[in-house]
């Protein structure tokens, strides 16, 4: 069966900036972990990061925090990390929490640290996906169940 990369944070790991978790109590995804399908992963922490530590939003294709520090080293490392994982373990699948800047599918914040969210994607999710691993977010479970059947 195959495996599925899994944001740690979507398991509850208190890994986010603020340090917590954001839980997905989703029955699927429990019998997944049942069947020792998920292999947890945090882009952010792999890539040198702590928690806490500060937001950071994607701006002209940089990782920037909301102090003005340059965090697209680790964020870019945190995404090669992930790719070397699925390689590893031949994962095609990964459910990623969405908006985040490392994690996000479809939307993430502006930029401008205001909560404003546009069409985009997070480094690791763009780096899954150019590399052909599917990505989905906790908002699209039926199709990653659809896909994975
Ligand atoms: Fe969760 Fe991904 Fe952010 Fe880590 S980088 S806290 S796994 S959204």
């Amino acid at each position: 069966m195959h495996k599925i990369l899994v944001s740690s944070c979507l398991l509850g790991a208190p890994v986010r900036y603020d340090g917590s978790g954001q839980q997905l109590l989703h029955p699927q995804l429990i019998a997944w972990q049942q069947q020792e399908r998920i292999v947890a992963f945090c882009p952010e922490i792999a890539g040198g990061l702590s928690t806490p530590r500060d937001p950071a939003e994607i701006v002209n294709g940089k990782v920037i925090t909301n102090t003005g520090d340059d965090v697209t080293p680790e964020f870019q490392l945190g995404a090669k990390q992930a790719l070397r994982l699925c390689q590893q373990y031949n994962i095609r699948f990964a459910l990623l929490k969405e908006s985040s800047p490392s994690c996000g599918r479809n939307t993430i914040y502006d930029g401008s640290h205001s909560g404003i969210k546009v069409v985009g994607m997070g480094l690791t999710a763009s780096l899954l996906e150019k590399n052909g691993i599917k990505v989905f977010s906790e908002q699209q479970m039926p199709a990653l169940v659809k896909a994975l059947a």
